[in-house]
């Protein structure tokens, strides 16, 4: 009946193409009583012609019912990667509600010619190129848990995603941080590095890694437009050890995030050869241990002139750190944890620090946010002291009682988490799901292990939470984490095999789990503690604790 577009306010009967910024178009129809209309609509990045090829390849002759079959069957083939059973339905509805989550980014920003071939209209110089390109990631969320579930059941994305990260390098002078689509001024960190170092250690090789490591080293040495593109502070970082307090926000927070990434950059210049950087990047990420005050036990904020700031608040939040305080971010150091553990005084001390972070009550200082911002709010609702789940820095933190010699508590907590913070209703949430950063916690922790340092091709034990968990991998290998006896009341782990063999690590590597085969473990109502830590030191509770 009619047609147009609208520019802000303003409608355009009869015109059909426009170029402005928000222009939306609109079609009228006369529908009589009774009838139907169906409409199909496709749309390019590209170009009116890609377009119309996006049209034909997706919805040309199909109808809603014959797409939602097609979509159905697609989640399923995605979802029926990993098979969990022997969980009651809600642990089976909140397990496959975080994996769709985890799986809804990024978005692919490409389209496919007319021969089938991947072709982007590129955010980051406005051209079109053959290849591919995704969207709409905060790596500072993503690098921990999510992107290590792609390299480990979806390597064929992580393959894409990592020819996209060189491409937007290429395009633009930088790894993305924070894509939407373009670069985004948004979050901290150089976390693009951990992306393309995890993927590499895990045996995606599919990109220039030449130039992958030409964008990594420059990631660290320059600065974009935005404070987040690049690395903010690098001279001051390179120059001291650490970015200083408060000529730089959040400074401690990109110190410790710097360390870690350098520590990346320097295994991944390693691996394919290159020893002088790998060496200078080996020493810089140590750099972590500059802003350690043993006095108190936290990483803290230190100004230009090497002196502490004062005065310090271990529950401060903002300031020197991102959505969180030192509370969170002294447990930041993913790659040298028995570095951390050395500069605490030792296992036990660093043990007894884990401990008190539940323990502690959920004291806050609002710091320079000024007001109680969500994350805040959260960790104190959640009432698991100065643990805050329900933000990403703190969330590989209950593992690391693997390291010093406590698995079971981590068993103990990673089941708490589990059952606690997380359902499938609408409550069912503990915080900031971030792109599926929090989802992939759940779903890399109730399949039994979770990957604590990427980069690193290992993955940390924690305790499954169901029955039977098993891995179709893509490469046609099955991985089966098989516990038998787990129930509400065993959730420690007693005993393992892997493959039939008596396996007494924590951890399993990369290379066991994607060549397939079995873990099976024995699963107990009480902590196996063979490890010379006294019995009477568990259980121990939260502060207020209601199961
Ligand atoms: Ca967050």
């Amino acid at each position: 009946k009619d047609q147009g577009i609208q520019i802000n306010d303003d409608l355009f009967p009869g015109k059909l193409v426009g170029e402005h910024d928000r222009v939306c178009a609109y079609l009228q129809f006369d529908v009589p009583e009774g009838e139907k209309l169906t409409v199909r609509v496709a749309s390019s990045f590209i170009g009116e012609e890609q377009a119309w090829l996006n049209f034909d390849r997706e919805v040309k002759n199909k109808t809603v019912a014959d797409l939602k079959i097609e979509s159905a069957k697609l989640w399923n083939s995605m979802m029926g990667r990993i098979v969990a059973e022997g969980g009651n339905e809600e642990q089976m509805k909140t397990f496959y509600s975080c994996l769709y989550r985890v799986l809804l980014f990024p978005r692919e920003f490409y389209e496919f010619d007319k021969s089938g071939k991947p072709v982007y209209y590129s955010p980051y110089d406005g051209k079109i190129h053959a290849g591919y390109m995704y969207t709409d990631n905060g790596f500072w969320d993503t690098f921990r848990a999510v992107h290590p579930l792609f390299t480990l059941v979806y390597p064929e994305v992580s393959e894409r995603i990592m020819q996209a990260l060189v491409n937007s390098y290429e395009e633009s002078g930088f790894l993305p941080e924070w894509a939407s689509p373009g670069h985004r001024g948004c979050m901290i960190g150089n976390n693009s590095l951990s992306l393309i170092t995890d993927a590499w250690m895990k045996g995606i090789r599919s990109f220039d890694a030449k130039k992958a490591l030409e964008a990594m080293v420059h990631q660290t040495q320059a600065q974009g437009r935005e404070a987040s593109v690049g690395r903010n502070g690098f001279e001051e970082y390179d120059k001291l050890g650490y970015v200083p307090y408060p000529d730089y926000v959040e400074a401690t927070a990109k110190t410790l995030e710097y360390a870690y990434s350098d520590w990346c950059l320097s295994r991944f210049a390693a691996s394919i050869g290159n020893v002088s950087i790998a060496e200078a990047y080996e020493k810089k990420s140590q750099n972590y241990k500059n802003l350690f005050d043993p006095s108190c036990g936290f990483m803290r904020a230190k100004n230009k002139d090497g002196e502490w700031i004062e005065p310090f608040r271990a529950i401060e939040w903002g300031g020197p750190f991102t959505e969180g305080s030192s509370w969170h971010y002294t447990w930041s150091v993913m790659h040298d944890i028995q570095g951390l553990a050395q500069l605490m005084g030792g296992h036990e001390q660093m043990g007894a620090k884990l401990d008190s972070m539940f323990n502690a009550p959920a004291d806050y200082n609002v710091g320079t946010y000024g007001f109680v911002i969500h994350e805040i709010a959260e960790m104190v609702a959640l009432d698991m002291g100065q643990y805050a789940h329900g933000n990403q820095p703190v969330q590989h933190a209950i593992y690391l009682y693997n390291y010093i010699g406590q698995p079971w508590k981590a068993q103990y907590h990673v089941r708490e988490v589990l059952n606690r913070l997380y359902n499938s209703g609408p409550k069912g949430y503990c915080g900031d799901e971030d792109n599926g950063q929090t989802s992939a916690w759940y779903v890399c922790s109730a399949m039994g292990f979770y990957p604590v340092c990427p980069g690193q091709p290992e993955y940390v034990l924690g305790a499954p939470l169901f029955q039977k968990v098993t891995l179709n991998l893509p490469n046609n290998k099955v991985f089966v984490i098989d516990a038998r006896n787990n129930n509400d009341k065993n959730l420690y782990i007693d005993s393992a095999k892997l493959n039939g063999k008596k396996f007494t690590r924590n951890y399993l590597t990369h290379d066991e789990i994607s060549s397939g085969g079995e873990l099976s473990l024995k699963m107990n109502a009480k902590p196996n503690m063979k490890r010379g830590v006294r019995p009477e030191d568990f259980p121990y509770s939260y502060s207020v604790y209601k199961p």
